[in-house]
C-alpha cells in the first residue's frame, strides 16, 4: 500500500472559535493543519444558540477552501451520558442532541465525547446508563454524517473509559446501531496505566487496544503528553517530548503501520505557536522508518 505524504496526513489542534466559528478553520491552516478539534458552542454552558445558515454556509465554504478535512467537535464538559442523576441525564441528553444537531449542521466528521462519570453510582451501572444514552440517539445520528468517538479517559474521580475494556463494552453494545468509535488520548492512557514510554511499550499497548476492543474502532488520537506520572489517573497535558511520556511515543505513533495514518489533534498547552512546531514536526517523524 502507497503510503500517504507527510504533508497530506491528518494532523491538526484544538483550535479557537472565539470571535467566529470560522476563525478556528483560519487558525488551523495558520499552523500548518489539515484537520482541527473545535468546541461548536461554548463548553461550559447548557444554553446554545443552534448553528444557524449563515454560519454553516460560511464554515463549509471556509473549510472546503482551506483543504482542513475530518473536523472534529469536542463536547461540552457539562454533559455526563452516564449520570445517576434524573435531571442530571435528561439535561446531558438533551445537550448531547443538540451537539450532535449543531455536527450536522457544520459537516462535522467527529464528535469526540467523554464517556460520564458514575458519581454514587458504580461504573457498571454507569457503563450500562452510557449505552441507553447512546442507543437513543439513534434517529438523530442517522440524520447526518457524523461519527460519534468515546475518548479513552486518564480515570479522574469517578469518570469511567479508563479501561480499554469500559471502551470495548460501549462499542459492543451500540456499533450495530450506530457509527461509533475510539479516539485515543495519549496523555489520558499513559495516565490510566496503559505506559508508552518505549516503542516497544507502545507496540504492546496498541496490541492491548487491539485483543480488548479492535483496531479497527479506533478513528483518532488525542496527542499530548503527560505532566503526571505513569498510572496517576491524572490528566494534565504536556508539550510533546516534555512530559513523562517522552517523545519516543509519538514518533512510533507517526510510523507504525496501525497509527501512522489514523487523524491527530494536538491538545498540548500553550497555543498556536507551539502547534506549529509540533504538527511539522509530527510530519517529520512520519517520513521515518
Ligand atoms: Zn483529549
Ligand atoms: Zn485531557
Amino acid at each position: 500500500m502507497q503510503k500517504t505524504p507527510k504533508e497530506n496526513l491528518l494532523i491538526g489542534a484544538h483550535t479557537s472559535t472565539a470571535g467566529g466559528l470560522e476563525n478556528a478553520l483560519l487558525e488551523g491552516a495558520e499552523i500548518g493543519a489539515t484537520t482541527i478539534q473545535i468546541f461548536t458552542r461554548n463548553q461550559k454552558r447548557w444554553n446554545n444558540k443552534p448553528i444557524s445558515e449563515e454560519e454553516s454556509v460560511l464554515f463549509k465554504r471556509l473549510q472546503e477552501e482551506l483543504g482542513l478535512k475530518k473536523i472534529m467537535s469536542h463536547d461540552s464538559y457539562l454533559i455526563n451520558l452516564g449520570s445517576p442523576s434524573e435531571e442530571g441525564l435528561t439535561k446531558s441528553r438533551f445537550a448531547f442532541t443538540e451537539e450532535i444537531q449543531r455536527c450536522h449542521a457544520l459537516g462535522i466528521t467527529f464528535l469526540n465525547f467523554h464517556p460520564g462519570s458514575a458519581l454514587d453510582s458504580s461504573e457498571e451501572q454507569c457503563l450500562d446508563t452510557i449505552v441507553e444514552s447512546l442507543l437513543s440517539f439513534e434517529k438523530e445520528i442517522a440524520k447526518g454524517q457524523t461519527r460519534i468517538l468515546l475518548e479513552a479517559t486518564a480515570g479522574q474521580g469517578t469518570c469511567v473509559g479508563h479501561k480499554f475494556e469500559h471502551l470495548d463494552y460501549i462499542i459492543d453494545r451500540t456499533h450495530h446501531k450506530i457509527p461509533i468509535g475510539v479516539c485515543i488520548d495519549t496523555c489520558h492512557i499513559f495516565a490510566a496505566g496503559y505506559d508508552l514510554r518505549t516503542k516497544e511499550a507502545v507496540e504492546h499497548t496498541i496490541q492491548q487496544f487491539d485483543k480488548i476492543v479492535g483496531i479497527k474502532h479506533l478513528y483518532a488520537f488525542h496527542m499530548n503528553d503527560s505532566l503526571k506520572p505513569f498510572d496517576s489517573h491524572r490528566d494534565r497535558h504536556a508539550p510533546l517530548g516534555e512530559g513523562e511520556i517522552g517523545i519516543e511515543c509519538f514518533k512510533t505513533l507517526m510510523t507504525h503501520p496501525l497509527t501512522r495514518e489514523i487523524p491527530k489533534y494536538l491538545e498540548t498547552p500553550e497555543g498556536p505557536s507551539l502547534w506549529k512546531k509540533e504538527i511539522a514536526m509530527l510530519r517529520e517523524f512520519s517520513t521515518h522508518t
